[in-house]
């Protein structure tokens, strides 16, 4: 094609992906922000919504990037905390059946909720621990570097497994599913956020200008990359749509797959459980 990706080698896939992270790394989230128009944070917000996690959680969040997911979860259980908080400061007087059956509950201590934000280059998760040291929410946070494909840690460890907008610069997806599937905890869920097949067609068609007219010049005005912004429009043309995604998170093994369509298909949240 006119993009000149379509011949690039499969092992030549990953280097190529490695670069345009290490080159965009700096100016990724306000890049983010700019090719979005800030819209990204409403998907990731919905991903945290579906996902509604409790505190004790541990989510393995890969392709984490500068972590944006992981201070989404690490903050949405915060808030989670203040609730139940409030509401045993309300029935203190008058325990009800809630508060009763928490105190009876067969957890001694609750376990601490961790995010471990892993991605395979060190430069984003620089960026990304940058972040939360100045913002001063690094607890509970870990920062690991590690390849979707062949993940650095033991089977059946986490209770969540996110990727946003990480699955289709994998060059294996079938393997990156195996291994969510491995290090899942049984009951575990896994979620992405992906883009994926606006199905509208005059979205289609207002979609299809502003990518590809205007996500390379906006790449090369604020990034001064006009290449790994083409690349990333071409690798979003490649992915699978919803269906067909759907059943490859099926044939990885995982039960009652789903999936919700964001801002009219331009993105696709996946959700699926290991048994
Ligand atoms: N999840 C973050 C977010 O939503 O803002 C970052 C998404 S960013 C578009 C994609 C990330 O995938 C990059 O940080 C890149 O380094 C990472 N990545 C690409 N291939 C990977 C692989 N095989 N294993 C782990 N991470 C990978």
């Amino acid at each position: 094609t006119h993009f000149g990706f379509e011949t690039v080698p499969e092992t030549e896939k990953a280097k190529r992906v490695y670069k345009v992270f290490e080159n965009v790394a700096q100016k990724y989230d306000i890049m983010n922000d700019a090719m979005s128009l800030g819209i990204h944070r409403m998907w990731k917000d919905t991903l945290l919504h579906v996902m509604h996690p409790q505190p004790g959680a541990q989510l393995l969040d890969v392709a984490g990037g500068t972590g944006d997911i992981s201070f989404r979860f690490l903050d949405y259980i915060r808030s989670q905390e203040e609730r139940q908080k409030r509401r045993v400061a309300r029935s203190s007087q008058t325990p009800s059946w809630r508060d009763i059956s928490n105190n009876y509950s067969t957890q001694d201590e609750p376990r601490e909720s961790r995010a471990v934000v892993c991605d395979i280059n060190k430069e984003m998760l620089k960026v990304g621990k940058q972040k939360a040291d100045s913002l001063g929410v690094s607890a509970g946070l870990s920062w690991v570097v590690g390849d979707a494909e062949e993940l650095p840690f033991d089977d059946d460890q986490f209770d969540i497994y996110t990727i946003a907008f990480g699955i289709r610069n994998v060059t294996h997806i079938d393997q990156a599913l195996q291994e969510a599937l491995r290090v899942l905890k049984p009951g575990g869920r896994f979620m992405c956020l992906e883009f994926s097949k606006v199905n509208n067609p005059i979205l289609s068609r207002i979609y299809d200008a502003y990518s590809f007219q205007m996500i390379p010049v906006i790449g090369e005005v604020i990034a001064g990359d006009w290449k790994s912004y083409q690349y990333l429009v071409e690798s979003i043309r490649k992915f699978p749509n919803q269906e067909e995604f759907k059943g490859m998170i099926e044939d990885a093994g995982f039960y009652c797959v789903k999936y919700y369509n964001l801002t009219g298909g331009v993105v696709a949240l996946h959700s699926g459980f290991k048994l």
